[in-house]
């Protein structure tokens, strides 16, 4: 039995990159205000690419359950420099799950991830290409060039998050990577292979491997709206990306265990040693109490690190899919609204992809 998964050019799509095309995936949530202007955007350097380079674009934009007109004004858009592919999701499941929609649903060989409110330049991706068909890249990344608008606190957080997450880890996820992202073909197959359900993109993408590039950005103020992640969805992130990639929380509570165990055997011979030596049986309420609250407080963390794991578990295990797919279009600049037939080999039909939410 083969466990693992051959990718190498021997058993890959063997046609020049350029001819395999690039899907562009991007996630929408409420970006009704801004879509037809980033579209209009998409749009011109999808023209650029296909006169420069004869390389076939498509965007798949994947309405993750928006409450205002983003699907109506998606369904708008002219499809005149490229093929418009429209996954409505079922409800809204989370930017994570939309971009696995998008994934599954690209039809042609590269796919990019960037966001749908203009924050991810479109006039990047020319670059995010070059990389990927001159320099043979399979996986260009962008990271924030610096984070100097940012809070020490929050730069302080971020540090903290990733050195964590690459604590004795073999392959590291860089730091300040962002969504936006192209995969080659081979990049693209290889992350919709991986199963698991709880997905931590950015790691998940630099886990693959391939040969990787980082390119520095600086990203765009938000055209319209807010951003739709509060600080309690990134410390939920954090702690998902944390937990499915990584045993350092519970590494590190075992080694916190050891050394409290030892401090209190220590503690423990110290106390015999005074009241057989010095014959003191001291009262010591004070210490008892605060020995107490921290081993019982260090108890609970501990305890609360296993049962993330636990749930993590839990939720592996369910296998429900992660998305449904409510709606589903394509348009070609040839024909207009028609039902989309999956012409990608390794498709799968729609939810069979799966996970907890
Ligand atoms: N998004 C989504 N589902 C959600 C939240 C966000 O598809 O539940 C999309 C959103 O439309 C945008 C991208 O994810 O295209 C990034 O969201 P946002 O700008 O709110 O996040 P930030 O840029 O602040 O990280
Ligand atoms: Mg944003």
């Amino acid at each position: 039995m083969n466990l693992g998964a051959d990718l190498s050019p021997l058993s890959a799509d063997l046609r020049p990159a350029s001819r395999q095309g690039l899907s562009v995936v991007v996630p929408v949530f409420n970006e009704a205000g801004g879509l037809a202007r980033l579209h209009e955007r998409i749009s011109t350097v999808a023209r650029r690419l296909k006169a420069e380079r004869g390389l076939v674009c498509e965007v798949v934009y994947v309405d993750d359950g928006s409450r205002d007109d983003t699907l109506k004004i998606a369904g708008q858009l002219p499809a005149a420099d490229l093929d418009i592919q429209i996954v409505s999701l079922s409800r809204n499941f989370g930017k994570e799950a939309a971009l696995i929609a998008g994934l599954d649903h690209a039809r042609l060989g590269a796919v990019m991830f960037m966001d749908g409110d203009g924050q991810h330049s479109p006039d990047l991706i020319d670059t995010l290409v070059h990389h990927w068909i001159d320099g043979g890249y399979d996986v260009v990344y962008t990271a924030k060039a610096h984070r100097k608008h940012e809070s020490a606190l929050r730069r302080f957080a971020v540090r903290s998050f990733y050195s964590l997450i690459n604590w004795g880890a073999r392959q590291k996820i860089p730091e300040d990577a962002g969504d936006f992202r192209l995969l080659s073909p081979r990049a693209a197959a290889a992350l919709r292979q991986l199963p698991e359900r709880n997905r931590f993109f950015k790691g998940l993408a630099s886990w693959i491997g391939f040969r990787q590039m980082r390119v520095d950005y600086e990203p765009e103020p938000r055209a319209h709206g807010n951003t739709t992640f509060s600080l309690g969805g990134l410390i939920g992130l954090s702690i998902e990306g944390l937990t499915s990639f990584s045993v350092a929380p519970l590494r590190l509570a075992s080694w916190l265990g050891l050394m409290f165990a030892l401090v209190a055997l220590l503690y423990g011979v110290w106390i015999l040693w005074e009241t057989w030596i010095y014959g003191r049986s001291v009262p010591g309420y004070p210490s008892i109490m605060v020995g107490l609250m921290v081993v019982g407080g260090i108890q609970l963390m501990i305890i609360g690190i296993v049962g993330e794991y636990i749930g993590k578990i839990l939720s592996e295990i369910k296998a429900r899919p992660i998305y449904f797919i409510a709606e589903h279009s394509v348009r070609t600049s040839a024909d207009h609204s028609k039902t989309a037939p999956d012409s990608r080999p390794d498709a799968k039909p729609d939810s069979t992809r799966s996970a907890a939410e």
